[in-house]
Parts: structure tokens; sequence; C-alpha cells
């Protein structure tokens, strides 16, 4: 496994639509280990999807400090209420954002196995799930928020 270039605003790959993937084989496996450590390596980052590193795929992980969630072509299939939340992207360093996200979505995806699982969240996941899938349509939260200002 290995560390990836994190691409960043300005990067055309970022507006870019990924791909479903068709078959989770090794080479999947091999990009959503990649992930993994390229978010582990942030030190700071809880989700990363396969476009952030300049591949066109609909992978995305999450870890939220409990474990690595693999996420293979996932798709919100319900969303419920909207919440006005703030949000950054590794991809669009040094800045924050106002962002408005549904309260509850409903995700389905297949698992690094090719099980098919759905995920109900809220809260931290549920704007987390929102963003990364965003990610996969080529929409970065800054496309979408109301108001965005440089950290710190
Ligand atoms: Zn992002």
């Amino acid at each position: 496994m290995a560390i990836r270039e994190i691409r960043t605003i300005g990067d055309e790959i970022l507006s870019k639509k990924a791909r479903p993937v068709e078959k989770i084989d090794g080479r999947i496996q091999t990009i959503l280990g990649d992930l993994a450590d390229t978010l582990h390596g942030t030190g700071n980052g809880v989700g990363l999807a396969a476009p952030q590193v300049g591949v066109l795929r609909r992978l995305v992980v999450i870890d939220l400090g409990d474990g690595v969630i693999n996420l293979v072509n996932p798709e919100i299939i319900k969303s419920e209420g909207e919440r006005v939340v703030e949000e950054a992207c590794l991809s669009v360093p040094g800045r924050r954002g106002k962002v408005k996200r549904p309260v509850r979505v409903t995700v389905r995806f297949l698992d690094e196995t090719g099980a098919a699982k759905e995920i109900e969240a809220d809260e931290l996941l549920g704007k987390c799930l929102c963003h990364e899938i965003d990610h996969l349509d080529g929409i970065l939260y800054v496309d979408r928020a109301l108001e965005v200002w440089n950290e710190g």
C-alpha cells in the first residue's frame, strides 16, 4: 500500500465524474488500501474519494477514528431534512465553509469484498458521506457552499 498525492482545487480531474466499478479485483483493493493510507497520512482527514488521488472510479474511504469504511459505488438512496454544516476538504487546503446538507442519509454501497451494504447516517458520518459522494460527481463543497473562509 502507498500514500498517493492528493490533487488540489484547480486540478481538472476534481471536476470530472468518476466511473462505477464493475468488478472488485486486486487493483481496486489496492486503490482502496492506498486511499486509506493516504487519508491516514494526512493526520486530520476523515474521508477521501478516489478522484482526489487522480483515479476516476467510484471509490471512497471514510475513517472517523473507529476504523476504515470502504465504499464501492456508494449511492444516496434516501435523504431527509436539511441543515447547514461546516466542512473542509483535503483538496481545498486552508479553507472552511458552510454547506447545506441533509440531516440524515441512507447510502447503499458495496464493501471491499463486494458485499452489498447500507448505512443510515446523520451528524459527522452523514455529512462526510455527502461530501465524498459529491467528489465522485466532480463536485467540491466550495461549489455548493453558502460561505467559504480562510482557516486560522
Ligand atoms: Zn473533499
